[in-house]
């Protein structure tokens, strides 16, 4: 009888478990997660902040018990603590009674995820542990805001990213006065180009958040909060101000949770561990573990624009890394496709989404590209109603071949970046794109589809400038 130890059970852990015992009815599968919850649907923390979450219950889509009826031995608030990976055996701790246990395995799948990243920054573990300044990852950290959110009556959000940005969003509709800082000069700056981000800008600015860009934060020191309690509140200082609030909230990225295992398999700079086309981690030395599976945060993904192992933490990345390990944990049969990280956000009334690299992105990683932005109704001005869409595209100025878009508009346009995550994937030019079939009906779209119109435009610019440069 073959026994699976699984670590970690939110996204990446429960999609292991389920595709691992769709295959292997028959093998014994630990999982150990040392929460009291799996399957938490943490893009929803901001929403929930923001009063606009019909049920916490339904922010987790199974539970230990449904786990448990598909034959899984759950091991919840059950810490591992350490792993031998060659010698097949790990130690975990039920964090209940404190008692410890060592378990065998014959393979060992990953799936500890990340944790939110608390820099070292002078006052922030004092804030932390004093509840000044708060993480935002887990359900605990999602009950902890919401709480602290019906008496605030400002904050300071760290971190401009997706989010951060969400965060600000939902709290500044709650009549609480919010400042965003960020070190990079413009908010969504990973994901978006400056036709992308401007936007967002306005939004934030029209109602009424702060922003304060292009500044790193240096310090947290403690406050008298609108309570009138001491040490109540903070002030995040920053190397251009300073900005003082009832809570600080960090969303300032994530860092993958491997100290159990970094030592002996191979991972990335920052820790992430590197795994091959089936899941498969490797040794340091680079010998492939066939035994050893990671998904998740915890995992590099392959990025296909760049053809490189990276760190990408999404939850759309997590499930379709670990529904593969259940495919290959016998023998490696099916394989990983890769990503474009393609990802969305809404601010307000402002829907924004994106697939691939942004033209800076490709300008840091050196690559020779190229974008075209264009605006443009999304469908007739016949119409009783029509808005315009803002979309950029970002392409290889040698081949043609697309690295990414964005999108941004006050209309749903989330498939249009799913649309050109297709097309990265499957290696399209700009030229194949503006020459694909695309549906037309007034109630959708105008007779050349925003997307295709994109495509075309970049394809027409291409080659003009291939015209210019033979010349
Ligand atoms: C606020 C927020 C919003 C987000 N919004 C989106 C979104 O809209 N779209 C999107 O695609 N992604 C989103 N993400 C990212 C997404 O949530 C993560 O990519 C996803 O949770 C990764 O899943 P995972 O299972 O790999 O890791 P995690 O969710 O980090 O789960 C890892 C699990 O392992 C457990 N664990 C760790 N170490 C041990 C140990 N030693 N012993 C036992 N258990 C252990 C942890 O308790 C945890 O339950 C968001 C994230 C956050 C925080």
């Amino acid at each position: 009888m073959t026994t699976v130890a699984v670590i970690g059970c939110t996204h990446a852990g429960t999609f292991a478990t389920t595709s691992i015992l769709r295959n292997h009815p028959d093998w014994t599968v630990d999982v150990f997660e040392k929460n009291d919850t799996v399957s938490f649907l943490s893009c929803g923390i901001a929403l929930w902040a923001g009063n606009h979450v019909s049920s916490t219950e339904k922010m987790f889509y199974t539970s230990p018990e449904e786990l448990e009826e598909t034959g899984a031995s759950m091991h919840m608030r059950t810490e591992v603590t350490d792993i031998d990976v060659k010698g097949k055996r790990l130690n975990a701790t039920d964090l209940e009674t404190g008692k410890s246990k060592q378990y065998r395995f014959d393979k060992l799948v990953i799936t500890t995820g990340s944790s939110p990243a608390a820099p070292f920054i002078q006052g922030l573990r004092e804030a932390l542990d004093n509840g000044r300044a708060m993480l935002c990852k887990d359900f605990n950290d999602g009950k902890r805001i919401v709480e602290r959110a019906k008496k605030i009556k400002s904050v300071v959000v760290v971190g401009a990213g997706y989010i951060g940005c969400e965060l600000a969003e939902q709290l500044s509709t709650r009549d609480i006065k919010v400042t965003l800082v960020d070190a990079l000069p413009h908010v969504l700056d990973n994901n978006y180009d400056k036709s992308v981000t401007d936007q967002a800008e306005a939004a934030f600015e029209e109602h009424g958040v702060t922003l304060a860009m292009n500044q790193k934060v240096v310090a947290f020191r403690p406050e008298t909060g609108s309570d009138g309690v001491a040490d109540s509140g903070v002030t995040v200082v920053t190397e251009l101000g300073e900005y003082t609030a009832d809570l600080a909230v960090m969303g300032a990225g994530f860092v993958p949770n491997t100290s159990l295992v970094a030592a002996q398999l191979r991972t990335l700079g920052y820790g992430a561990i590197i795994v091959d086309k089936y899941m498969r981690a490797a040794t340091p030395e680079n010998d492939v573990l066939d035994d050893v599976f990671a998904a998740g945060d915890c995992a590099t993904v392959h990025f296909n624009p760049t053809n490189t192992d990276e760190y990408r933490p999404l939850a759309t990345n997590a499930i379709r890394e670990a529904m593969l390990i259940g495919e290959n944990i016998d023998e490696p049969t099916k394989t990983y496709a890769g990503t474009q990280a393609t990802s969305a956000v809404q601010l307000y009334d402002l829907s924004m989404s994106s697939s691939g690299m942004t033209l800076d992105l490709a300008d840091r990683r050196h690559i020779e590209a190229d974008s075209v932005t264009i605006q443009e109704n999304y469908r007739p001005e016949f119409m009783l109603s029509t808005t315009p869409v803002t979309a950029t595209i970002v392409y290889d100025r040698a081949t043609g071949r697309i690295l990414g878009a964005q999108f941004a508009a006050k209309h749903d346009i989330s498939m249009a970046a799913n649309l050109i995550s297709v097309a990265i994937q499957a290696g399209f030019t700009v030229d194949q794109l503006a020459s694909t079939d695309m549906l037309f009906q007034p109630n959708f779209d105008q007779p050349v589809n925003f997307v295709s119109s994109l495509a075309i435009t970049a394809a027409d610019k291409r080659s003009k400038d291939l015209e210019g440069i033979e010349e």
